[in-house]
């Protein structure tokens, strides 16, 4: 079986790009399999500048093919910050900080449309990088309701399904959402080379 390397330390994004490729012809791995920790500073200034400085980051270290993605929350209102900042737009970059200064600048804001934005590398080897996208729209709602999900999910209102991405089942969320996209597409280009 194929190893497959995915560049990330955030629990919630492992465990959603575990769920999305359950059925794919990989075997996963991340930093704890190979007993080992990176940490990566994300200088880019966009999302792809920053997926692609992670994917290579881990690829030069364990030579093993591997996915990055680097994702984040674009509000209209507010010229589509926090984007790259969304994991460090608070001081503390918690998610319950996160999530309470985005309200506080969203306070009294009649247009709340944003959108969830996934850029995705795959980085087979030096020779053979691609790049994969994904976008979710939906709206900010002023009061967070938790269940699942993860960061901004607990305020992400996705009109089509009357209900914010906390509230979906997993399942319901990767169906949907800006990862899923972006990792449906780089599986349909895997099968497609098969
Ligand atoms: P990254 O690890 O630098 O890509 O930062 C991603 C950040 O964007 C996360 O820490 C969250 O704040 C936000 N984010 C990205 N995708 C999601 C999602 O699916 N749900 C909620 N927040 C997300």
């Amino acid at each position: 079986m194929k190893q497959l390397l995915i560049a990330s330390n955030n629990f919630n994004k492992i465990r959603e790009f575990k769920e999305i490729l359950a059925n794919s012809p990989f075997k996963l791995l991340t930093c704890a399999d190979l007993n080992a920790h990176l940490d990566i500073e994300e200088t880019g200034m966009t999302f792809r500048e920053n997926a692609l400085i992670k994917a290579k980051a881990f690829y030069d270290r364990f030579r093993i093919p591997t996915i990055a993605d680097d994702s984040g929350l674009e509000v209209i209102a507010l010229g589509n910050r926090p984007g790259v900042f969304s994991q460090r737009y608070s001081p503390s970059g918690t998610d319950e900080d996160n999530l309470a200064l985005l309200l506080k600048e969203m306070h009294g804001v009649e247009d709340r449309r944003a959108q969830y934005v996934c850029e995705l590398v795959y980085y087979q080897s030096p020779e053979t990088v691609v790049f994969f996208s994904g976008i979710l729209k939906g709206q900010i709602m002023d009061k967070p309701i938790s269940g699942n999900g993860f960061g901004y999910d607990p305020v992400f209102y996705i009109p089509s399904l009357k209900k914010r991405l906390s509230q979906c089942r997993p399942e319901e969320k990767n169906a949907i959402s800006h990862r899923g996209q972006a990792i449906r597409q780089l599986l349909d280009l895997l099968r497609s080379h098969s």
